[in-house]
């Protein structure tokens, strides 16, 4: 028998967020493409487990109606983006006070007359409990003050409102040519009243960033507050796992092979721990960045911030309705938490709650029972009846974008050598979908894809079993 030039026109290594999206959009030119996996499954570190009807994300994800690759992404049509009250609830001295919500409510706004996705979030907004979220502040009024509010007097909240309205509007360009510092030097230096900054940015941007330190490159945090101001924080229907579904569901059958560990890559072939060498005409390695440069010797790994993902479970959860909860005043270890439950019912069987709670950096000795005694401040309940359902730890989670940070690195390395995910972008869910883009249109470029490539099954003629 003889066996044809090449088993696909492209070889994808990883199944995450961003080597489906790239996959996704070769097989739709019409290039064939083989997607090998190391793990079992698809997703990456958009992982879900599923335990006794609970869906338990490893990731603390914090999604937007406003990440535009979510709406772009084909195979993401069907995706259903729960959101959560407008803005954020802030944990300060003792009381709750909602922020940042008449950005949030602009952002439900605009989205219902958007793209698909958009629709979706408005029938799950139809449908979610409300919380009571504070209404948008009328033009010209003052709201009442508050006592002991994070966020400085009335006129300051009328002026961060403003500010953050403005910034919802900015492109993306003016932003991206702005002087860039670690994001925390920048917030001391705009000029903001000092409890504006620590009572709500910090909180806020610790949370969107997954950086307590405030290490990043301020022109990322202005990109994350930007797509606070412009949208609303949301959660994938049935678990961050979702999104990652749906893309590979949306692939030619037999395109992705779990469990093949990619050793070594070339222009015009990838070597397999399992099943031999396949043959291609271009390479996309799509993995996370240390397995990447594994395969491409001389790629920069960049730090990790770590992440730690506590659920808990009550039948009786507390009052917070569809908020995500966070602490201004930093008492403990969470960054921030959430009855996820309420914002997304599938995620726990009748009569039960999730509440689910994120800590940044280094987890302390003990991470359940800090976290308990901080939630117990937080919601102003006891926790001691709280069963806990998982702790999720990540040491290489979201790489750190320090400044100075290029959120558009070189995805094409050679004529035929392509590397894409979130480490080559913005860190997060947006970022490994947009570099999967770029890739998959420097691929189509140098293949010359018009639409009618090699149409062989690429996996019928591999040597995989
Ligand atoms: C705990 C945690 C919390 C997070 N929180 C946030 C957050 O709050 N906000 C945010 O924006 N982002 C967050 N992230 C980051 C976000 O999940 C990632 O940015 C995104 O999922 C990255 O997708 P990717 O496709 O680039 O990489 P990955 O999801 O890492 O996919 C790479 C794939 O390549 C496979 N692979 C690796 N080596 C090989 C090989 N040799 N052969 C074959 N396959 C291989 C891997 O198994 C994996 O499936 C978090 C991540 C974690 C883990």
């Amino acid at each position: 028998m003889l066996e044809p030039a090449y088993q696909a026109d492209v070889v994808v290594v990883g199944a995450g967020l961003a080597g489906l999206s790239a996959a996704l959009r070769l097989t739709s030119a019409g290039v064939t493409t083989a997607v090998l996996e190391a793990a079992p499954g698809v997703g990456g570190r958009m992982a879900t487990e599923k335990v006794d009807g609970f869906r338990l994300d490893r990731i603390g994800q914090l999604l937007s109606t406003a990440h535009p690759e979510l709406r772009r992404t084909p195979g993401l049509d069907a995706l259903v983006l729960r959101p959560f009250a407008p803005g954020v609830l802030l944990h300060s001295d003792g009381r709750r006070h909602r922020a940042g919500a008449v950005a949030g409510a602009g952002g439900a706004r605009s989205a219902r007359g958007s793209t698909r996705g958009a629709l979706h979030v408005v029938r799950a907004l139809a449908s979610a409990p409300r919380s009571a979220p504070r209404p948008p502040v009328p033009k010209g009024a003052v709201p009442r003050a508050r006592t002991g509010a994070p966020l400085g007097t009335p006129v300051d909240q009328v002026r961060l409102d403003a500010a953050l309205a403005r910034l919802a509007q900015l492109p993306v360009e003016r932003l991206l040519s702005r002087p860039e510092l670690p994001a925390g030097q920048a917030l001391a230096a705009r000029g903001l009243p000092a409890r504006t900054v620590d009572g709500f940015l910090r909180p806020l941007l610790a949370a969107l960033l997954c950086d307590p330190e405030l290490t990043t490159s301020s022109r990322c945090a202005d990109l994350a507050l930007r797509t606070f101001a412009a949208g609303r924080l949301c959660l994938p229907e049935g678990g961050a796992d979702m999104v990652p579904e749906l893309l590979a569901r949306a692939l030619p059958p037999g395109t992705v092979r779990t469990g093949v560990r990619v050793t070594s890559v070339s222009t015009t072939a990838v070597t397999t721990a399992e099943h031999g060498v396949f043959r291609c005409r271009a390479v996309l390695v799509a993995t996370d960045a240390r397995s990447a440069a594994e395969l491409l010797p001389g790629l920069r790994v960049p730090d990790f911030h770590p992440v730690t993902v506590v659920h808990h479970t009550t039948d009786d959860p507390p009052a917070t309705g569809t908020s995500l909860l966070l602490d201004a005043d930093r008492g403990g270890p969470v960054a921030h938490t959430a009855v996820i439950s309420r914002v997304d019912p599938s995620r726990a069987p009748a009569g039960r709650a999730l509440i689910s709670s994120t800590v940044l950096g280094s987890p302390p000795d003990g991470v359940d029972t800090a976290v308990r005694m901080h939630l117990a401040r937080l919601y102003g309940t006891s926790t001691a009846r709280w069963e806990t359902l998982a702790v999720h730890r990540t040491a290489e989670a979201v790489p750190v974008m320090r400044a100075p940070h290029d959120p558009r690195r070189p995805v094409r390395l050679l004529a035929g050598l392509y590397v894409c995910g979130d480490h080559r972008d913005t860190s997060g869910p947006e970022g490994a979908l947009h570099s999967g883009h770029r890739a998959s249109t420097a691929i189509l470029r140098d293949l010359g894809a018009t639409g009618s490539m090699h149409q062989a099954d690429p996996l019928s003629t591999t040597q995989a079993a």
